[in-house]
């Protein structure tokens, strides 16, 4: 197994073993860089073709029975990204990087211009083309300009995020926005409640690299782009947070929803994000 010796976001290669482990594998590690704070798997040998081609990377999950499964799935989650980007992308040509089984794709489809899609696990894309849709296999197949690039919860799935980001830049138009989100790995559930099942939870296979601000600020000027804003956003509010310390499990979102009014979501969110304790980073990005 090819061992990872530098930093993929700076390069650094004062590089530290931190103490938790896979939740679904043995002998991969977790390393985190001592220059620029971003934290990756030490191996990413398990990401091959295949494992993209089978869709076994957004189709493995025990709770998901195929791809309208997923969809379902997801549904509530596209329904709140499609909130906070419908209004970037009136009359826009729009490319959803990482676009999955398309539901963000066929929300934005009567505001925008044009909408493609880039996704490299091969059913989804089928699915999509036969829909209609245009839908690309990587980077550098894109032979389209676009003025807004969507990014959801892709790069801490890529080997490399700073040249992905080098290939997007090629294809943005000169005042295109590039709007971006990663989990963030200083999670309150990580740091500040320090739940040592959410940190036996949150690293896994599928997620290579795990940023913080400071490592996806580097990851965007190394690729030449600069942050327009960076902000903290919250996918789990207090009711996921409460029942992860009281039962050590996720799901307390859904389970203890009595819990939670959507005022008291949201005041907790921005109370997360201004500590830098978000489970998620959105970064608003220009050439
Ligand atoms: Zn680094």
């Amino acid at each position: 197994m090819a061992k990872n010796t530098a930093c993929p976001v700076c390069l650094g290669r004062f590089l530290r073993a931190r103490p938790e482990r896979l939740r679904d594998a043995e002998g991969i590690r977790v390393l985190e860089c001592d220059d620029c704070t971003h934290v990756f798997l030490d191996s990413f040998d398990h990401i091959n073709e295949a494992y993209f081609d089978r869709g076994e990377f957004l189709l493995n999950k025990p709770f998901l029975d195929g791809v309208d499964d997923r969809l379902r799935h997801y549904e509530h989650e596209n329904s709140e990204r499609f909130d906070r980007v419908g209004p970037l992308v009136v009359n826009k040509r729009v490319l959803d990087f990482g676009c999955g089984a398309g539901a963000l794709i066929e929300k934005i489809l009567p505001l925008a211009k044009s909408v493609e899609g880039l996704e490299k696990t091969e059913p989804f894309r089928r699915r999509l083309i036969q829909r209609g849709h245009r839908v690309h296999e990587k980077i550098g197949d894109l032979d389209s300009s676009y003025d807004v690039i969507l990014a959801f919860h892709v790069v801490e799935h890529l080997p490399d995020p700073v040249e992905s980001l080098r290939g997007l830049a090629k294809c943005l138009n000169p005042d295109g926005l590039i709007y971006l989100e990663v989990p963030n790995v200083n999670d309150a559930l990580m740091t500040l409640y320090d739940v040592e099942p959410a940190q036996k939870f949150l690293f896994f296979q599928d997620h290579l690299q795990y940023l913080t601000r400071a490592s996806l600020a580097r990851t965007v000027k190394r690729a030449g782009l600069r942050v327009v804003t960076m902000s903290g956003h919250n996918r789990f509010g207090l009711a996921n947070h409460l029942y992860w310390l009281r039962h050590g499990k996720p799901g307390g979102h859904k389970i203890w929803s009595f819990l939670e009014s959507k005022t008291m979501f949201e005041e907790y969110s921005r109370m997360l994000a201004a500590a830098d304790l978000s489970d998620t980073l959105v970064a608003e990005i220009r050439l």
